[in-house]
């Protein structure tokens, strides 16, 4: 806003100011009050198989309907809810709708499609977390083979032990572990020596520089043959054009999202979507379609 701009501004010549202001940031980000009044959403992003360009599932990624500021991107709060310790019930509520959907879609004969969710590193190593899971799989009878836990390599920063319990107890119930942004983190190594990981994501600035960039070209390959050795599962973040898609698929990347398939959409508007292609359940290129 107008006000909090100008305070802003004031704020960089005194520092007394700036923790005025970072004080009335924390308490204008009224997380529980979001949590209360149901203002946070969960967007959707196709993930497709290479070549078949066969939906196989979506991320979720939170978005805040704020009353003031509109709709919120995560950048503009996950690292507050972070620091302020309100991942952990943003975490829960995204993870029970992230259920809910599931078992929606599997009424709906879509019982096949998996969601995607991002889970903190201080709500993973949460004590709770796993017992939070299994009282999900009660609570709403899903398959959790069908729900992907995307953590990052910051995540092992932590103490390795914790992570080790955490990754084991999520896992022997049957969650599938993603990491997101391979590759970016301190620990990508160790972290694949460690444990046994479902999936990794590769991330958007190596894929971003596949087409004209022979180190990241490079970096990609790494990626997909180390994948494919230890038996992982990989998925490219962030694919924008037809050129990055090829790539990908001549170098065997098993699943592609990015804005080039769909941008994060609305429920509704990947419901529709989804059941009105008449080569369900194979999704139309929006590109094309538009
Ligand atoms: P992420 O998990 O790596 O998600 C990918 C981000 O890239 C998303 O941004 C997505 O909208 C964006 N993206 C997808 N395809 C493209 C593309 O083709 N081009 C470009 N330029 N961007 C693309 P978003 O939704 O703003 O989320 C940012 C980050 O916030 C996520 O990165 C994730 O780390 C975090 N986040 C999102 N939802 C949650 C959540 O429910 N819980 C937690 N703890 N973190 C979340
Ligand atoms: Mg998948
Ligand atoms: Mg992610
Ligand atoms: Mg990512």
């Amino acid at each position: 806003s107008q006000k909090l701009g100008n305070r802003k501004t004031r704020a960089i010549y005194d520092p007394h100011m700036y923790e005025q202001w970072e004080e009335e940031m924390h308490s204008e980000m009224n997380f529980g009050k979001g949590l209360d009044m149901n203002e946070f959403r969960l967007f959707y992003q196709p993930q497709v198989e290479s070549l078949t360009h066969k939906v196989t599932g979506v991320e979720a990624l939170i978005r805040w309907q704020h009353p003031e500021k509109g709709l919120l991107m995560p950048g503009a709060f996950i690292d507050i809810a972070e620091t302020t310790g309100f991942i952990t019930q943003i975490g829960e509520w995204a993870v029970s709708q992230a259920c809910r959907q599931l078992k929606s879609w599997e009424q709906q004969g879509l019982g096949s499609l998996t969601i995607s969710v991002n889970i903190s590193p201080r709500h993973f190593l949460h004590y709770y977390f796993p017992a939070f899971l299994n009282s999900c799989i009660e609570e709403y009878n899903i398959n959790p083979a069908n729900l992907i836990i995307e953590i990052t390599e910051n995540v092992a920063i932590e103490d390795s032990k914790v992570v080790e319990l955490q990754i084991q107890k999520v896992q022997e119930m049957g969650f599938p572990i993603s990491i997101d942004d391979f590759g970016t983190g301190y620990s990508a190594f160790i972290y694949l020596q460690r444990f046994s990981i479902q999936e990794v994501k590769i991330d958007r600035q190596f894929v971003s520089k596949i087409e004209t960039d022979v180190k990241s070209r490079a970096i990609v390959r790494a990626i997909l043959t180390l994948a494919k050795s230890l038996h992982m599962h990989t998925v490219a973040e962030g694919v924008e054009t037809i050129g990055q898609l090829k790539r990908l698929e001549e170098l065997g990347c098993f699943e592609i999202q990015g804005y080039y398939f769909s941008k994060p959409v609305p429920i509704e508007e990947l419901n529709s979507w989804l059941l009105a292609s008449p080569r369900f359940p194979f999704l139309y290129l929006p590109i094309e379609t538009a």
